[in-house]
């Protein structure tokens, strides 16, 4: 089956009672419990129901949580309240001594969890380059648990090998997890390529109009799941019903999104790549970049998210207070572009030394293409950094 069709197709097209074709909104905190004890009347034990509270469980919540699972080809899938809190809560199935390898270029926010909460908390960090996965087999120690990756890489777009990182994780006996929230499952993956967990911040590409705060974690396996489940259930960092609505509905437009979204990305993108206040351009679409070859083999797409570098810090200001089809701020993956200035917004927290140590300059504006016309963002852009 095309995946177009999986996005609409895919166990929760209909409500099983009513035949509405919407997932119906379950508004509640918690369930009549009455029946299971009636039955105990009889048979002398409470025998447990589905649903009893909702934070371990909601039927609107459990029609998000299958989708996502058979559109990342795992076993379980598991939703959250934002994608931080799915990185979070995945990161939660570690304990006190256990290290993590992870890319050094992953979401700030990722960064910071790791750099600080779970590091009070003893969970230990090394940060690499991994678009080399040479980088990722240093790194491993004897208390090495697990790898973290992110690929395209934020913000700079680097390519990671998958498949390369995965045979080092599965020979050192280590779990992979992937960040896929600029690819989406329609691009990229990984669980296909051989991950064990991978997580998205909903709030992109998937829910994909800028109007909800959302995660979602998927486990390759059931054992890892009921892990991921623990924590989910026992952290409770879980979505309302209205958010996870929101999500649902937003993933059934996916491809014909994010595909003209991508298309938007590359004109875009070369564009740019030859405008005179350009230094320079990250986007794994264009013929130069370095990680196009690896991207081709394990994605279907290079997204609809590139990053640039004007010559000076004045170009990139003017650029950011001037254009007006392209909104200032921080996020990616709706339908409106977005014209992010990473120093200030996404990696902010981390260390100025170390944001310069990658790259990431007061220079560096990442853009998220929405579903304008891409002719008529290429005159705005042109007019913003004349
Ligand atoms: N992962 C990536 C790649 C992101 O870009 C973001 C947010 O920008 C997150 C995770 C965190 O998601 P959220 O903002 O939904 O908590």
């Amino acid at each position: 089956m095309d995946f177009g069709t999986l996005l609409i197709h895919n166990g929760h097209e209909a409500d099983p009672t009513t035949g509405a074709l919407g997932v119906t909104l379950y508004q509640t905190s918690t369930f009549d419990q009455g029946n299971a004890y009636k039955d105990a009347i009889d048979s002398g034990s409470v025998s447990p129901q589905e649903y009893d509270y909702a934070r371990s469980g909601n039927p609107t919540r459990k029609a998000l949580e299958e989708t996502i699972a058979s559109l990342e080809r795992g076993a379980r899938g598991f939703a959250f309240g934002s994608g931080i809190a799915a990185v979070s809560s995945v990161l939660g199935i570690f304990k006190a001594g256990d290290h993590i390898v992870a890319a050094e270029d992953i979401y700030g926010g990722s960064w910071r969890i790791l750099n600080t909460f779970y590091k009070r908390w003893g969970l230990e960090m090394t940060p690499v380059d991994a678009s080399d996965s040479k980088n990722v087999k240093k790194a491993i120690r004897p208390n090495t648990k697990a790898i973290f990756l992110e690929t395209p890489s934020n913000p700079l777009l680097k390519i990671t090998d998958l498949k390369a990182c995965f045979t080092i994780a599965k020979e050192a006996g280590l779990i992979s997890i992937v960040d896929n929230t600029f690819m989406t499952p329609l691009l990229q993956r990984p669980i296909e390529l051989g991950a064990d967990i991978v997580i998205h911040s909903a709030t992109k590409f998937l829910g994909g109009h800028s109007d909800v705060i959302s995660g979602l974690a998927v486990t390759k396996t059931e054992e890892l799941g009921k892990q991921v489940y623990a924590v989910q259930n026992g952290f409770g960092a879980v979505p309302g019903p209205w958010d996870v609505w929101l999500v649902i509905r937003g993933i059934k437009t996916l491809k014909v999104r994010l595909e003209a979204q991508e298309k938007g990305a590359k004109k875009i993108a070369a564009w740019l790549s030859s405008h005179k206040n350009v230094e320079a351009v990250y986007y794994p679409g264009l013929e130069n970049h370095p990680g196009k070859q690896v991207n081709d083999a394990q994605a279907s797409g290079a997204g609809a998210v590139f990053s640039f570098k004007t010559k000076t810090l004045e170009q990139a200001r003017k650029f950011l207070g001037t254009v007006k089809l392209a909104a200032a701020a921080v996020s990616l993956g709706g339908v409106e572009t977005i014209a992010s200035y990473p120093v200030a917004m996404s990696h902010a927290s981390i260390p100025q030394n170390e944001r310069e140590r990658l790259g990431i300059t007061d220079t560096l504006i990442r853009i998220s293409v929405g579903l304008e016309n891409p002719d008529d963002l290429i005159a705005d852009f042109d007019e913003a950094l004349a």
